[in-house]
């Protein structure tokens, strides 16, 4: 019997301080290839802090990050996006003078991963967007749910293996939430594994079963969805989030 093969993402009691604040205080949770986690939690409870922890973005100040096995420390960015790594943000900055094709060509050029030719071309990923009509334009000329389109389109460029997105979701409205669902649950069949921020919990019901709810810096849940909207403390937490305005 060959023995199990290490989960594509292992997060192990992360850490990260800002200041004397802790941002995430000891979160551990890991991710197969092919599946999607989804992390909910009120604003503020670390869920961006996670993603730009496992992205290279802030070095943790405890715990690990381990990829396929391996312990990524203070590898950069664009280090994990060639390994496999990458993410969407919450809100995204693409360089604004530049065309939509010259943002995702530029992405693809410094962030794609080692031993991926091409892992799917420019101009079939512009269309699976609905950008395709848009590539010439610039950037800054695109409305907020075109900018989340390109910036998921750049973070795909790399030919990731894990991608983190938060908060894709906000400022869609229902016929490019539901198409934008179907594309994250093509990118999960295809064995992309995806941990996917999201405040909208009928996006995530159409994505995942398996959430994990942050409150200040910790994992206060992990199961299903539905359980989670019935556990009183993920209910109480919510509930003060929206009482706290
Ligand atoms: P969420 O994405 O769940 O809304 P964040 O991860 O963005 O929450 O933030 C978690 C906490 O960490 C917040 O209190 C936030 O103000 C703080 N924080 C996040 N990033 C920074 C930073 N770069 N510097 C200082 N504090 C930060
Ligand atoms: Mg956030």
């Amino acid at each position: 019997m060959s023995p199990e093969p290490p989960p594509l993402l292992a997060v192990d009691r992360l850490v990260k301080r800002f200041g004397g604040f802790r941002a995430l205080d000891g979160v551990s949770f890991s991710l197969k290839a092919g599946e999607v986690l989804g992390l909910v939690g009120p604003n503020g409870s670390g869920k961006t802090t996670c993603i730009n922890t496992i992205s290279g973005l802030y070095p943790p100040d405890g715990g690990a990050v381990r990829f396929a096995g391996e312990r990524l420390g203070g590898l950069a960015p664009h280090r994990r996006a060639r390994l496999g790594i990458n993410r969407t943000f919450q809100s995204p900055r693409p360089f604004a003078s530049l065309t939509v094709r010259q943002n995702v060509a530029l992405a693809a050029a410094y962030g794609r991963r080692r031993g991926v030719d091409e892992p799917v071309s420019l101009a079939a990923l512009l269309a699976m967007l609905e950008l395709d009509h848009l590539a010439e334009r610039r950037a800054e000329d695109l409305n907020s749910a075109q900018q989340k389109q390109l910036d998921l389109a750049r973070a795909l460029a790399t030919g990731p293996r894990l991608l983190l997105v938060d908060e894709l979701a906000a400022g869609l409205n229902p016929a490019e939430l539901t198409r934008m669902a179907e594309r994250l649950a093509a990118l999960a069949r295809g064995g992309m594994a995806l941990l996917v921020v999201e405040h909208l919990l009928s996006f995530l019901d159409r994505l995942t079963d398996r959430v994990i709810v942050m409150n200040a810096g910790r994992e206060i849940f992990e199961g299903s969805l539905a359980a989670a909207t019935r556990n009183p403390e993920v209910v109480r937490v919510f509930l003060g989030s929206d009482h706290a305005g």
